[in-house]
C-alpha cells in the first residue's frame, strides 16, 4: 500500500494519498506570476488557480486578475496553465498587451491532438465541462466542436460517419472510457477515434484517491469550491467511502466527522497548495487529541 500512514494516540489513523495536491502545471504558473510581479505590474487573464488561499496571496503581492482583456490596466498579462485559444491570445495582443504564456505543456499537447483530429477529418468532440476555461481554450479556434459531459449530451449529437474524441485534462479517466464506449454503442456505424488527453497528474491523483477511499472510514478532500478536479476527486472517493467531505481549509474540519477510532484519509485537488493540506491535517490532529496545535482560523502563510 502506498499511502503515508500516521497513527494518532486516540486510535485514529490518518492516511495521506500517495499523489495529491498541486500539479506541476499550476505550480510553475504560480512561480512565474510571483517572479514577474516582482519586476513589473502584472495581470493574470482569468483565474490562475481555483483556490482562494493562493489567489489572495498573489493579490497581496500585487498580481491583478481580470477576465476581460479590454479591462486590463497593465501592459503585461499572463495566460494561465489552463491555456487559451489563439483567437483570445490574438485579441489580447491586438489591444497592445504583452503576453506571458503559462499554459501547461500537457494542455498544449491536448490542443495539438485535437487540431490533428480535425486535420485528419474527424469532427471533434470534447468530453468535458462546457464553459470551463480549458475547454474554451481548446474549442474557440475550431469552426465547430461538440462538448459533452453526459449520456444525454451524447444522445443529442448529430449522427456522423466519424468522431474525433479528446477529454478535458482533469476528467476521471474511467468516466472518459465509459463515455467513449457509450458513443461507440450509440453510433455503431461511425468510426470513433479517441485520443487520451487526460493528464498524468490527474490520473495519479484519481487512482491514489481510489486506494485511499477504499481504506478509509472518512475522507477529507481539500480544495477550492470552484475547483473542478477537487469536485471530481470527491465524487470518485464517494464511490468507495460512505463519508466524504470537501473542505477548503482547516476551519471547515468538524470534530463530529472524526471517528474515535478508525481511519481518516486526506487527499487534495491539483490547485491545492501543500501548506493548506498540512494545515488540514494539523487541524485533524488537534481535534482528535494529537500533539500539534494549529489554529483553524490561521490563514497559512504562502511560500
Ligand atoms: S491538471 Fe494536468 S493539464 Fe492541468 S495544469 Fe495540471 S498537469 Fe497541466
Amino acid at each position: 500500500m502506498s499511502t503515508n500512514t500516521l497513527q494518532y494516540k486516540v486510535g485514529l489513523t490518518v492516511l495521506r494519498a500517495e499523489h495529491m495536491g498541486m500539479c506541476f502545471g499550476v505550480r510553475d504558473a504560480i512561480t512565474l506570476a510571483k517572479r514577474e510581479v516582482d519586476s513589473r505590474p502584472l495581470t493574470v487573464l482569468g483565474e490562475l488557480v481555483h483556490n482562494d488561499t493562493v489567489l489572495n496571496d498573489l493579490r497581496g503581492r500585487g498580481v491583478q486578475f481580470e477576465s476581460q482583456p479590454d479591462k486590463v490596466e497593465t501592459e503585461a498579462v499572463m495566460i494561465t496553465a489552463h491555456g487559451a485559444s489563439d483567437r483570445a491570445k490574438g485579441r489580447a495582443e491586438e489591444s497592445g498587451l504583452k503576453l506571458m504564456d503559462a499554459t501547461c505543456p500537457l494542455v498544449h499537447h491536448a490542443h495539438k491532438q485535437l487540431r490533428q483530429l480535425v486535420k485528419d477529418g474527424y469532427p471533434p468532440v470534447v468530453l468535458g465541462r462546457r464553459g470551463h476555461v480549458e475547454v474554451r481554450g481548446r474549442t474557440e479556434d475550431l469552426a465547430e466542436c461538440d462538448v459533452v459531459l453526459s449520456e444525454e449530451d451524447i444522445d443529442a449529437l448529430a449522427p456522423r460517419q466519424k468522431y474525433g474524441v479528446v477529454a478535458q485534462s482533469t476528467q476521471p479517466i474511467a468516466r472518459v472510457h465509459e463515455f467513449v464506449g457509450y458513443l461507440e454503442n450509440r453510433f455503431p456505424a461511425a468510426e470513433v477515434r479517441f485520443v487520451d488527453t487526460v493528464c498524468q497528474p490527474t490520473k495519479q491523483r484519481q487512482s491514489a484517491a481510489v486506494e485511499l477511499a477504499k481504506r478509509s472510514d472518512v475522507v477529507l478532500v481539500v480544495g477550492g469550491v470552484n475547483s473542478n478536479n477537487t469536485h471530481e476527486l470527491a465524487r470518485t472517493c464517494r464511490e468507495f467511502c460512505d463519508e466524504v467531505h470537501h473542505v477548503q481549509g482547516p476551519g471547515d474540519v468538524r470534530s463530529e466527522w472524526l471517528p474515535a477510532s478508525g481511519t481518516l484519509g486526506i487527499t487534495a485537488g491539483t490547485s491545492t497548495p501543500d501548506i493548506l493540506i498540512d494545515a488540514v491535517e494539523d487541524r485533524v490532529h488537534q481535534l482528535s487529541g494529537g500533539l500539534r496545535e494549529t489554529s483553524p482560523e490561521a490563514q497559512p502563510a504562502m511560500a
